[in-house]
């Protein structure tokens, strides 16, 4: 796709988002912000019991660069493997984006990827499994 595309595919993603709805219940969720351009989001994460992230979802509103972000981030964590989470890098929001970024939106392009890494970090416990580790979701 030449840039033209990945701007098209972008607006595409803030003006119909996918997965943008609450999950009630959910294994996991986080939420970041962006002070300097008033963007938020929420990501919400559940795990089937292989630890599969079995559904991704999120709530946020700001600038289409950020929402587009977790649109497109919740359409990738599903069906990953937890213990791949990690491994997300923020060049893998900058390609799914597509666009050039700007400094000054370096925050809105990595918002999904903010509340994930909180996710991350908090996500010590397995809810799925009641266990601290041994499960696999621990691993996170
Ligand atoms: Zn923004």
């Amino acid at each position: 796709m030449d840039e033209e595309l990945y701007k098209e595919n972008l607006l595409d993603h803030n003006k119909n988002p996918h997965n943008k709805r609450v999950i009630a219940g959910a294994h996991s969720e986080a939420e970041a912000r962006n002070a300097s351009c008033g963007d938020r989001g929420t990501l919400f994460i559940s795990f089937d019991d292989n630890g599969r992230v079995s559904d991704a979802a999120f709530q946020g509103e700001g600038c289409a660069v950020s929402q587009a972000g977790l649109s497109m981030l919740t359409d990738k964590l599903r069906g990953m493997m937890n213990a791949d989470l990690k491994l997300l890098s923020p060049g893998d929001m900058y390609t799914m984006l597509g666009v050039a970024i700007s400094p000054s939106r370096v925050k809105c392009a990595l918002l999904g990827y903010e509340a994930l890494q909180k996710i991350l970090k908090v996500h010590k416990v397995c809810k799925v499994h009641k266990v601290e580790s041994g499960c696999g979701c621990a691993g996170l």
